[in-house]
C-alpha cells in the first residue's frame, strides 16, 4: 500500500485488524475518518480509549460494566434468586432487549470446547458455583445450542444438581448452531418460557 502516505496506510492496517473488517472496508472507513470533522474524530477516539480503560467485569455476574457491579446486579426490581447463565455479554444483551426477563445473569465468557482446548477452568464456572452458595432458586442455562454450548450446559447441570437448586435449560426453539444474539425476541422468549428442568 505504498501509494498511500504511511499515515493512511497505518490507519487502514489498524482498522483491518478489527473483526469483520476486510481491507476494502478498512480503506472506506479510513477515508471516511479522514474526511470527518476533527472534533468528531476526537470524540470517537476518546470514547474508545475511555471504554477500554473503564469497562471491566461486574464483580457478581461478570458482564461488562463501568462500576463495581452492573446495573442489573444492583437493581432491586430484579429477582436475584434466578440466575440465567449465558456465554457472553452479547447474549445477555439479547435477553435484555426482550424486556421480559426479570432474573439476573451469569456470564461465562466462553463455552467448554475440547477441540479449542477450552476447559471448565477457562470460563467463569468457579465464580458461578460461589454464587450458588447464596439464596438461589433456579439456574437457567441459556448457552448456545452449538456442540460447545450443549457440552457446557451438561457440565453446569452436573455441577448444580447436587446443590438441590432447580436447573433448567432453555427450549430448543433456538435453531441448532444459532448464536443467541442473532435470534429474534419472540424466539428467545419462547425458548425461555419453554425451558425444561434438567
Ligand atoms: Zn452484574
Amino acid at each position: 500500500m505504498d501509494y498511500y502516505s504511511s499515515q493512511i496506510s497505518n490507519l487502514i492496517e489498524e482498522l483491518a485488524r478489527l473483526p469483520g473488517i476486510g481491507q476494502k472496508t478498512a480503506q472506506r472507513l479510513a477515508f471516511h475518518i479522514i474526511n470527518m470533522p476533527e472534533d468528531q474524530v476526537e470524540s470517537l477516539s476518546a470514547s474508545m480509549i475511555s471504554a477500554r480503560k473503564n469497562i471491566h467485569y461486574c464483580k457478581c455476574c461478570y458482564t461488562l460494566t463501568d462500576g463495581d457491579l452492573c446495573p442489573i446486579c444492583t437493581s432491586d426490581k430484579r429477582n436475584h434468586g434466578i440466575i440465567m447463565v449465558v456465554e457472553n455479554t452479547r447474549d445477555l444483551a439479547a435477553y435484555e432487549k426482550t424486556g421480559k426477563y426479570e432474573g439476573i445473569y451469569h456470564v461465562l465468557h466462553g463455552a467448554i470446547s475440547p477441540m479449542l482446548g477450552i476447559g471448565p477452568a477457562d470460563i467463569r464456572l468457579k465464580e458461578l458455583l460461589v454464587r450458588l452458595q447464596g439464596e438461589v432458586e433456579e439456574v437457567i442455562i441459556a448457552t448456545n445450542s452449538t456442540l460447545e454450548g450443549e457440552a457446557t450446559a451438561m457440565y453446569i447441570s452436573k455441577l448444580v444438581k447436587p446443590t438441590g437448586i432447580k436447573v433448567t435449560r432453555i427450549a430448543s426453539g433456538v435453531p441448532v448452531g444459532g448464536d443467541l444474539e442473532y435470534i429474534d425476541e419472540v424466539t428467545l422468549l419462547r425458548a425461555l418460557d419453554g425451558r425444561v428442568e434438567l
